[in-house]
């Protein structure tokens, strides 16, 4: 029953759960997804657990907002903190594919500095790892998926895209025209990985604006379409609706295999030479939690405590800007303009680190939503409001909050209808974080004064999370080392976006320490494309 478009061609290899298998792989999101095809390419027997469905892009999937929401993991969690995080749909995806079926996907590189932090800027910690180190990844993965993008990318290390811009829509435009009149450098058409020209057997993008809702069109890179079908071709298997629950320890501080619930509710116990955990920030340190057991009391792999802890988002307030001419934010990907002039450490400012602008294009919906948080709008005013969606344009800014130590997922007392305690996930803003949020909101603001809008509102918001199980050289302070590999157990392994983490070493004192060098772009006004 699978579509066209992904052509997997079953029947999948099954491996019996006796069988002691190479790897079992937590998760077949993002990063496992692309994991599970490179493992079988290598030769290795390999099985996905992954806690939600196989999505079938023809029967399961439906190009409308509300018909979309199975999309996301929306398992009750607690949230809490100062700022605490709207979970769910804004944050996790479910089902193999994980968060690239719902991504926008905008896939900007990280920066150089983004590797030294600590060293430029005296904020975070610097990697164990450099960009040189992660480039050619960056290059393989953009020809793989395949990215659309400018020529010339300026920003950071500069680069060009394998795939050529896509056309704008009424955001893009509203961006180009605010950067231009402020002589602000914008990146036009990507980077995204949304297919501008067909390629394999995937057609290009129409331009309707459903990325977040799946793309059933399959111009959308995720890895349901992109690896996952190779995975199998190659004899990888994945077992769906398979929720891991315990990660079993057995002699010498190795892990047997892993525990998990089948869709029936029924426990099974998978037997594997080493584990890897790709469940995202709060899935996987509520993994390492649950698993605690004699000799890791705190959770597997966490004698040095840090399991969970310096778990970042973005800022992620999203402006809205009011057009006297029709934009039609809905006539395009979301994603297809940006800009990153902002995102190094400016000594000007009073805050370490940087933001991008981005196009946000929310369907009527999200739309409703926004009206309701940034203009309290409701009942005939909210009907008001809606019936001026096609007149609104939306940036988003991705502002850097830095790892703190409180930022921390722990486990809840509540559990899940497996039994398993749920993640409670605690989210607080500190001073250097309140101001690059206040100038980041303030310089947006002004790019959508300066497009033409004549009312402009913005909502507050955070997306994207990183870290909670950390990776570091010194064992003390990290969970992983620079492959991944767990620190206190050497064939227990983390790949996936907790892993990315930028930990403030226990001296630092929250505040800047030097700033780095700024990268040499020119002042005046370009569009990259
Ligand atoms: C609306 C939205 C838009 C986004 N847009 C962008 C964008 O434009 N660009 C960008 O770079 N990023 C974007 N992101 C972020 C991006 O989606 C994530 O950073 C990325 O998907 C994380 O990858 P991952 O492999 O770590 O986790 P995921 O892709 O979330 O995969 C984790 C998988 O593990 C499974 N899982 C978890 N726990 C268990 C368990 N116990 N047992 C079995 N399975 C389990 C989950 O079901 C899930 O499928 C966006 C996110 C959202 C929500
Ligand atoms: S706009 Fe393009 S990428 Fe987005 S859902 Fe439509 S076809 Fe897919």
């Amino acid at each position: 029953m699978l579509g066209s478009l992904q052509k997997i061609h079953l029947p999948m290899k099954r491996f019996s759960e006796s069988d002691e298998v190479d790897y079992v792989i937590v998760g077949c999101g993002s990063a496992g997804g692309v994991l599970l095809q490179r493992l079988a390419r290598a030769g290795f027997n390999v099985v996905a657990l992954e806690a939600g469905p196989f999505w079938d892009t023809e029967l399961d999937w439906v190009s409308d907002e509300s018909g979309s929401h199975q999309l996301y993991w929306e398992d009750p969690r607690v949230t809490g903190g100062s700022d605490p995080l709207a979970l769910g749909a804004n944050n996790c995806g479910r089902g193999v594919g994980g968060g690239s079926v719902h991504w926008a996907a905008f896939t900007p590189r990280f920066h150089p500095s983004d590797f030294e932090v600590y060293t430029r800027d005296g904020v975070g910690a610097d990697w164990p790892i450099d960009y040189d180190i992660i480039r050619p990844y960056y290059e393989q993965l953009e020809l793989e998926m395949p990215v659309a993008g400018p020529a010339y990318y300026p920003w950071g290390h500069p680069h060009g895209y394998p795939y050529g811009p896509h056309p704008m829509g009424g955001v893009g435009n509203a961006l180009i025209k605010g950067c231009t009149a402020l002589n602000i450098p914008v990146s036009i058409g990507g980077p995204v990985a949304i297919l501008s020209g067909s390629h394999g057997d995937r057609p290009h993008c129409i331009y309707r604006g459903f990325c977040i809702q799946g793309c059933k069109v399959g111009a959308k890179a995720s890895t349901l379409v992109t690896h996952v079908p190779d995975a199998l071709a190659s004899g990888a298997e994945i077992r769906d609706n398979s929720m891991a629950s315990r990660i079993e320890l057995g002699k010498n501080r190795r892990v047997t295999g892993v525990h998990y619930f089948d869709r029936d509710g029924n426990a099974h116990f998978q037997k594997a030479k080493a584990v890897i955990i790709a469940g995202y920030s709060i899935e996987t340190p509520r993994l390492l939690l649950n698993s605690a057991c004699p000799g890791f009391e705190k959770g597997l792999a966490n004698s040095s405590d840090t399991v969970g802890r310096y778990m970042m988002a973005q800022a992620g307030n999203v402006v809205l800007g009011r057009f006297d001419q029709p934009v039609r934010m809905y006539k395009a990907p979301p994603a297809h303009a940006l800009t990153e002039e902002f995102y190094e450490t400016d000594p000007k400012n009073d805050f370490a680190r940087g933001f991008a602008i981005q196009t946000v294009g929310p369907l009527p919906i999200a739309f409703g939503k926004e009206m309701v948080a940034a203009k309290r709008a409701w009942g005939w005013g909210l009907r008001r409001e809606m019936m001026d969606y096609n007149h609104w344009a939306t940036f988003g800014l991705l502002g850097e909050i830095l790892p703190w130590p409180d930022n921390r997922i722990t486990l809840a007392n509540e559990t899940d209808h497996f039994g398993l305690r749920i993640a409670h996930v605690s989210f607080n803003l500190h001073d250097n974080d309140k101001r690059l949020i206040k100038t980041a909101k303030e310089k947006t603001t002004e790019v959508m004064y300066a497009a033409g809008a004549t009312e402009v509102i913005q909502e507050a918001r955070f997306a994207h999370l990183v870290g909670a199980a950390r990776m570091g050289s010194d064992p003390r302070t990290s969970v992983v080392d620079k492959f991944g590999r767990t620190h206190d157990i050497s064939n227990l392994f983390v790949c996936d976006g907790s892993r990315k983490a930028l930990p403030t070493p226990p001296h630092h004192s929250g505040t800047r320490r030097s700033h780095g060098r700024l990268p040499n772009l020119s002042t005046r006004c370009h569009l990259y494309v």
